[in-house]
């Protein structure tokens, strides 16, 4: 058969690492095609992940410090919610940003195919577009972006819109009075914050015996107590057995440790973890091997077992992050380019942007002792930072982990108002192998939050020993 579009490279899925692959390899010089199954491109991260959720973070935030702002004397009324008007502002930032990239795609001469991609062989792609039209792509090489999507647990009735995923509860169609919360992971936390800031009353369920498994458990403490004060209710060690559409609400059983009070809910959202999407793509034509959950494997230049098909982003693995999968995507590129490099990243951040946030990079402690490491531990409590107390965040700390014999940070996390802004500086600590001491005599400005950086590593040098 004849191919109806030809090119050098095929970049399968415009998420971040798709979007970001596709223009550094144009910029390179490659003829590109970008395969995006949606009308805009940028993935879930810019429509339905990162970027709606900081939006609707934001005004989260806003209503949570007015409230606030009456323990230092100034009262405001109940907040009116828009709900249409809060949905619009989130639009038009993720808009915005589609018209951006759809901009860059026009001015490298990337070519955007509109439809769903699947392999017909190691060098041939089917596009099914939205009409149903099939066209025959072939390529040189290819790179596959295609991603990841949220896990439906099996049981729940998904067709009735009251039970969501992060998407749908993206999209903000009610505040639901009575909302369930099932999967207390960075996603489920998010958007329990959102709808709690709008009025629902939230309860969570968690399987693991923490929220967020996967952080320290003196990270999650500050957020747990903030959220217990707020009315959220926490279960853990608990599990959603049954869930029912009744026409007062979704009916939920529970088996586990702390079961919550009611069982109906006006909404359900479901946010319990995400599968890659490698098993729908039709790989084994092409002869790339994906493993049993979904991820295909490659090596460090993102090169599948077809040597000519690499693969980045949600798809390859652990973590699902944005900025892995940009990375990824950059690299993939300049390898498909020509280029002799590897992925060489030390660390990768992980923030929720939680109220208060979360933030870690590098070793945790959690993995350190798993790793039979003993770390030098330091913490900056900010109960001691004039500028957290002045905003009324004492509750925050900043923790460093060194290797006690190089002084070297390993591993940093952060819990307070901006630490994923702050977390930045230690993931580069950790990238340009600095010590303590590059870290404490480094003049930070005051008053910061960023200066509890510098004392956490002064206190691990000896040159901080008394706080105020
Ligand atoms: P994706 O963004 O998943 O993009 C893959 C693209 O491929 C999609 O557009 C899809 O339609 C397309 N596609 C798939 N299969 C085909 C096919 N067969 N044919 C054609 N097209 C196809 N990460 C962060 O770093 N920070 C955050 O704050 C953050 N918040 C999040 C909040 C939520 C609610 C969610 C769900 C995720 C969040 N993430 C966050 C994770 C982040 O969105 C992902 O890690 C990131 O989008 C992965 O990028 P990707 O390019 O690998 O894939």
């Amino acid at each position: 058969r004849k191919a109806d579009i030809e090119c050098a490279l095929v970049v399968l899925g415009a998420g971040p690492g798709g979007y970001t692959a596709a223009f550094r390899a144009a910029d390179l010089g490659l003829d590109v095609v970008l395969v995006e199954r949606y009308e805009q491109l940028g993935g879930v991260c810019l429509n339905v992940g990162c970027i709606p959720s900081k939006a609707l973070l934001h005004a989260a935030g806003v209503i949570e410090e007015a409230a606030h702002a009456a323990d230092y004397g100034i009262s405001f009324g109940k907040p009116k919610i828009d709900i249409d008007g809060l949905r619009g502002h989130k639009d038009r930032v993720v808009g915005q940003f589609n018209k951006g990239l759809a901009g860059m795609a026009k001015q490298r001469k990337v070519r955007v195919v509109s439809g769903s991609g699947s392999f017909a062989s190691a060098n041939e792609l089917e596009v099914t577009g939205a009409d149903g039209k099939t066209q025959l792509l072939r390529f040189a090489q290819c790179i596959i972006a295609a991603g990841s999507q949220a896990l439906e647990l099996p049981g729940f009735p998904w067709d009735d819109p009251r039970v969501m995923d992060s998407t749908d509860a993206l999209e903000l169609a009610e505040v639901p009075k009575k909302l369930l919360v099932v999967g207390g992971g960075i996603i489920g936390l998010e958007m329990a914050t959102v709808y709690r800031a709008l009025g629902s009353q939230i309860t969570v369920v968690e399987l693991a015996d923490q929220l967020m498994p996967g952080a320290d458990k003196d990270l999650v403490k500050p957020l747990a107590d903030r959220l217990k004060k707020q009315g959220v209710a926490i279960h853990l060690k608990t599990k959603v057995v049954d869930a029912k559409a009744q026409k007062n609400g979704i009916n939920c059983s529970f088996e586990g440790d702390s079961i919550p009070d009611g069982k109906l809910f006006d909404r359900v959202l479901v946010a319990v973890g995400r599968v890659p999407n490698g098993g729908r793509l039709g790989a084994e034509k092409a002869g790339v091997r994906v493993g049993e959950r979904g991820f295909i494997d490659v090596d460090a230049q993102m090169r599948s077992n077809v040597p000519h098909i690499f693969a980045i982003g949600d798809v390859v693995g652990q973590p699902m992050l944005a900025h892995k999968a940009t990375h990824e995507g950059k690299l993939a590129a300049e390898v498909a380019a020509g280029e002799k490099r590897e992925w060489v990243a030390r660390v990768i951040p992980s923030v929720a942007y939680t109220d208060p946030e979360i933030a870690w990079v590098g070793l945790t402690e959690t993995e350190a002792k798993a790793k039979g490491i003993k770390p030098g531990v330091a913490k900056f409590p900010w109960a001691a930072s004039a500028r957290a107390v002045g905003i009324g965040r004492g509750e925050g700390f900043t923790k460093l982990l060194f290797d006690e014999g190089t002084k070297r940070v390993i591993g940093g996390a952060i819990v307070g108002p901006h630490a994923g802004e702050l977390i930045a500086e230690v993931a580069l600590a950790i990238e340009m192998g600095a010590e303590a001491a590059d870290i404490g005599h480094t003049i930070h400005p005051h008053p910061t939050l960023s200066e509890s950086v510098a004392m956490a590593a002064e206190i691990f040098e000896g040159t901080i020993t008394d706080l105020y």
